[in-house]
């Protein structure tokens, strides 16, 4: 992994999410590769490359505070930030400016920055999730820490008092099992937010990967997969909606985004 410094371009952007007005990505790239990331498609190798933030004091000043989102473009707590520090110290300049933050992540590092969340108001936290199976999970996301760790940081942050949600995204059809991620997570969200799988094109990176996993793993899903993946209307899309418009116990928590 390769780790450089000084890439010079704004480092709050606008937020492509409704509810957040601005997002900062503390690095460029992620480790942890996960094999249907949109972002695959735009880069340019597996590097990584800090963020200089030397900027974020005079870029907040002039802004109302409000909440900002990291998390966007790549994962605040890969394994890099253990030593480098950069989600950490945005959080310690956004807290003196008396800015909030909501963060999503697939590691249970966040923890560490408890202490730095405890001092905004309002902080939210989420956790995505894919795979409750582990045999599949893997096949997709080897570099992450698994979803158990990922679901006791959740607990952890929501006894901190910190607002928390998972998000489980994407969900690839016939291999996400929605209603047994919610039901692992429990009571430890506060929120529940389900994306679909979207695919920009089938000439894409995430798209190749994944039918490839598909293909090695198991090719007997292969025409039934794509054919639900590329359809938003396709029957599959429906029948979950249905199942998760029935399910009891999440009445008021549960976002269905597809
Ligand atoms: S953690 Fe998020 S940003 Fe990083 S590779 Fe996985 S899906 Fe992409």
């Amino acid at each position: 992994m390769k780790l450089t410094a000084s890439i010079t371009d704004r480092i709050i952007r606008m937020c492509q999410l409704d509810m957040f007005e601005y997002e900062i990505d503390p690095y460029y790239g992620c480790e942890h590769q996960c094999r249907y990331c949109y972002t695959l498609n735009h880069a340019t190798g597996v590097i990584t490359t800090f963020r200089d933030i030397d900027r974020l004091d005079s870029e907040l000043e002039g802004l109302t505070p409000q909440t900002i989102y990291l998390g966007m473009n790549t994962d605040p707590y890969q394994p890099c930030e253990r030593k480098a520090r950069v989600t950490r110290r945005i959080l310690e300049i956004l807290v003196s400016h008396n800015f909030s933050a909501s963060i999503l992540t697939k590691s249970d590092l966040i923890v560490r920055d408890i202490d730095i969340l405890r001092k905004m108001a309002e902080p939210s936290a989420g956790v995505s999730l894919s795979f409750s199976d582990e045999r599949i999970r893997v096949w997709f996301e080897q570099n992450v820490p698994d979803n158990s760790r990922r679901l006791e940081a959740l607990k952890l942050l929501k006894e901190a008092g910190i607002s928390t949600y998972i998000l489980i995204s994407p969900v690839i059809p016939y291999l996400t099992d929605v209603m047994a991620l919610i039901e692992k997570a429990g009571d430890a969200a506060d929120e529940i937010w389900i994306y679909r799988l979207e695919i920009r094109s089938t000439e894409d990176q995430n798209w190749q990967n994944i039918i490839e996993i598909i293909k090695n793993h198991c090719p007997e899903i292969e025409a039934g997969f794509q054919a639900a993946a590329l359809d938003p209307h396709h029957p599959y899309w429906q029948r979950l909606r249905a199942e998760l418009k029935e399910l009891k116990g999440v009445e008021g928590k549960l976002h269905i985004e597809f």
